[in-house]
């Protein structure tokens, strides 16, 4: 049940109530792929960082370690300690991506496992039945996601399919959630619009899924390789097409000037690997900007990744210390970068609601887009 609170210009402020909580929106989902974030991240950490709901990933947990077992051990949520809202990918987005000798047909998708090269057969069904015995809270329809550069004439007809495909996941998605065992009997469907950047596409299959009363809208096949203003573009012609009294989601954005942009033109749920992969890699988002803790002016820097930052690494450890861990390749420079900018993501997302419920939204943009730009060391 999804309620819209306010809306300020087209940015929306809204409430997703789920069997697993309650979901404030703009929100960011943290991305835990096979169910565990990367950087040795846990659970209880993700309470800790604000953490409201995490996404993993159908395809790489149907591949290894498989839905069947994890249905056994009782579903996900159990599986892996989280007891708030979880949302699964559909898994088309790895097969179109990850695996090789992929063969279309209208039933589904023939490809290879890139863990194992064994053939796996998945279609609207399969994905379903994978995604209810992982038993998320959200699961997300199998669709096609185009390359963005592909042609008007090869999208047309992908998008069609990807239709068809989702009145298939919703009869497959009621059925299963009808069913005695089901792991989450109240499983909700998200459709996805596809298109690619022609905007009669995107538009017209916008106004089709919209009429088919799901849980939520994604925009996908968008941070595939055409330009922010594309992105943005495709949003200002599209999520006008989605309906307002229900979620919409900009499915892998993106950066936190992206986000930005994202509420701006009506966005409610993001997902994004950069702060957990940057992480990684000793790169650390905050107000003004990226920083690399490689680099050597930061040696013998007392202050915290960011000042008045209330995570854990923040809290606790200088720039100093963060980089000399990173620096030796201990496992905590890693974990404590991830913390920091999922925390940073989660708190962003805290900021723009209070600044949507304030209906002060375009200043609020204005601030953090030029902050960002602007280096403070
Ligand atoms: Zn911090």
């Amino acid at each position: 049940m999804y309620e819209l609170i306010t809306k300020d210009g087209r940015a929306k402020r809204g409430r997703l109530t789920t069997v697993h909580g309650v979901i404030e929106t703009p929100v960011f989902m943290n991305v835990g792929t096979v169910a565990a974030i990367k950087g040795a991240v846990s659970t209880v950490d993700l309470h800790e960082i604000g953490t409201q709901v995490e996404l993993s990933n159908t395809y790489h947990l149907h591949v290894r370690t498989g839905d069947k077992l994890i249905k056994k051990l009782g579903g996900l949520h159990k599986f892996m300690n989280w007891d708030r809202p979880i949302l699964t990918d559909s898994g088309g987005f790895q097969v179109f991506s990850l695996s090789s000798l992929r063969k279309i047909k209208e039933e589904g998708v023939t490809f290879r496992s890139h863990i194992d090269g064994r053939k796996i057969f998945m279609g609207p069904e399969e994905s379903m039945q994978i995604q209810s015995n992982l038993g998320s809270t959200i699961a997300m329809a199998f669709d096609e996601c185009p390359n963005s550069k592909a042609s008007r004439d090869y999208v047309r007809p992908s998008v069609e399919r990807t239709t068809r495909w989702l009145k298939r996941c919703k009869v497959e998605m009621d059925r299963l959630n009808s069913l005695p065992d089901t792991v989450n009997p109240h499983q909700m469907l998200f459709g996805i619009n596809q298109g690619a950047i022609y905007d009669d596409i995107r538009i017209q299959h916008a106004q089709e899924i919209a009429e088919m009363d799901l849980d939520g809208y994604a925009v996908g096949g968008l941070a595939v390789g055409e330009t922010a203003e594309e992105m943005y573009h495709v949003l200002d012609v599209t999520v006008p097409h989605l309906p307002e009294n229900k979620p919409t989601y900009l499915m892998g954005v993106g950066t936190p000037a992206n986000i930005i942009e994202g509420v701006y033109r009506g966005i409610d749920f993001f997902d994004c690997v950069y702060p957990s992969r940057n992480g990684r890699h000793g790169h650390v988002y905050t107000h003004h900007g990226k920083k690399n803790l490689f680099n050597a002016k930061y040696e013998l820097d007392t202050r915290p990744i960011e000042e008045g930052c209330q995570c854990e690494a923040c809290r606790n450890y200088s720039r100093a210390y963060v980089r000399h861990l990173l620096k030796a390749k201990e496992m905590l420079g890693m974990r404590l970068c991830v913390m920091h900018n999922l925390y940073f993501y989660n708190h962003m997302m805290e900021e723009i609601r209070e600044a949507i419920e304030a209906h002060h939204y375009e200043e609020f943009r204005k601030q953090f887009l030029a902050d960002l730009n602007t280096p403070d060391d």
